[in-house]
């Protein structure tokens, strides 16, 4: 990935395949035969605005599986029906070793599911708040994950929107997982709408302007910075004093960054769009070649060979325990279907 290492031409052919296998999954979604009834529900190992990610085991094939689940009536109410089939029908279309990949989808009278593979390491955030901050290389090592799938879905007219450590996961070889694309958006050239999480914000979007996948890059910028230093480099009680540092264009850095890290991150924490990293004419090349990745070898990063900074302990594949516990409910499933004309394409 990346024509660092003069490999340029396997990185081509590989984002020519990618966007290739992309386009034909894209255009003629498939439907699946799996139902509700094909899992066994284990545990909740998350929730979110409508609906929660269950640890799940297929009966039949004796796997395990993250099954999300979403109330249609809460997706309807809270107007994200786009999102969710924005969401769905990117999920299904990608494959790539660092985005979370799907393996069924369903829905029934109530809900909509959705079958991804089952990431047991826990949420990137979590062992953030433990350890207090990860060191420059540790950080490094999940910030070149996170470099190679935002390339992978730039190419594909694809903007992530949702970056944050809690949408990151760990699988069980220390690697990141990207997860939750209910942000997730094909789009050619701007858009608008305002979604994300306030600490995450691009200046831009705070500035209701039409804007681009430079956000993702921001939002890159602040993630390096959260998990080099244990808090985000924007925070303050009220969402509308954190809009406010983020559009001052200023920040600051603690004693301990090295002068790489202070350079990439101003290049990323840029608010002038013509001088963002990530968003100038070569691209994402501009990040790999930065100082502060010079060690990074970002073929050895895509085939997973390096040795990760850390693993966590997983007891065997269905292991929940590096997951917190929440609270768990019975689903309501109606008798006739709602929303039926709403998730049409789901
Ligand atoms: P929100 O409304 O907060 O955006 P959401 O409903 O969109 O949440 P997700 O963010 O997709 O839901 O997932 C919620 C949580 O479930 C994640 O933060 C993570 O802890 C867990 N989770 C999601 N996907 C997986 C997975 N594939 N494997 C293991 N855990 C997962």
């Amino acid at each position: 990935m990346g024509n660092v290492s003069g490999k340029g031409d396997i990185v081509q052919d590989f984002l020519s395949q990618a966007k290739a296998d992309f386009s034909k999954k894209w255009d003629t979604p498939e439907s699946c035969p799996e139902k509700l009834d094909d899992f066994e529900r284990i545990k909740t190992l998350g929730t979110g605005s409508f609906g929660r990610v269950m640890l799940v085991h297929h009966k039949a094939k004796k796997t395990y599986h993250a099954l999300k689940i979403l109330d249609k009536q809460k997706v309807v109410k809270l107007k994200q029906v786009e999102h969710t089939l924005n969401e769905k029908r990117i999920l299904a279309a990608i494959r790539f070793p660092f985005l979370v990949n799907l393996e069924y989808h369903f829905k029934d009278n109530s809900y909509l599911y959705m079958v991804m593979e089952f990431v047991p390491g826990g949420e990137m955030f979590s062992h953030l708040r433990r350890i207090g901050r990860f060191s420059e290389i540790h950080s490094r090592f999940y910030a070149s994950q996170i470099v190679l799938a935002f390339e992978y879905l730039h190419h594909l007219d694809i903007v992530y929107r949702d970056l944050k450590p809690e949408n990151l996961l760990i699988d069980h070889q220390g690697y990141v997982k990207v997860t939750d694309f209910g942000f997730a958006k094909k789009v050619k050239g701007r858009t608008w709408t305002l979604c994300g999480t306030p600490e995450y914000l691009a200046p831009e979007i705070i500035l209701s302007k039409g804007y681009n996948k430079a956000v993702d890059w921001w939002a890159l910028g602040v993630l390096i910075y959260e998990m080099a230093a244990g808090y985000p480099p924007f925070f303050a009680d009220q969402p509308i004093q954190i809009y406010e540092k983020i559009v001052s264009g200023k920040v600051r850095f603690p004693s301990h960054f090295t002068a790489d890290l202070k350079d990439l991150l101003r290049n990323l924490l840029q608010v002038d769009l013509t001088k963002r990293y990530g968003n100038l004419k070569n691209g994402v090349q501009d990040i790999k070649i930065h100082k502060w990745f010079t060690s990074t070898d970002w073929i050895s990063t895509y085939q997973k060979k390096l040795d990760a900074p850390f693993t966590p302990k997983c007891k065997g594949p269905g292991d929940p325990s590096n997951f917190d516990d929440y609270e768990e409910e019975p689903l309501r499933i109606s008798s006739n279907e709602k929303f039926s004309k709403e998730f049409v394409d789901f």
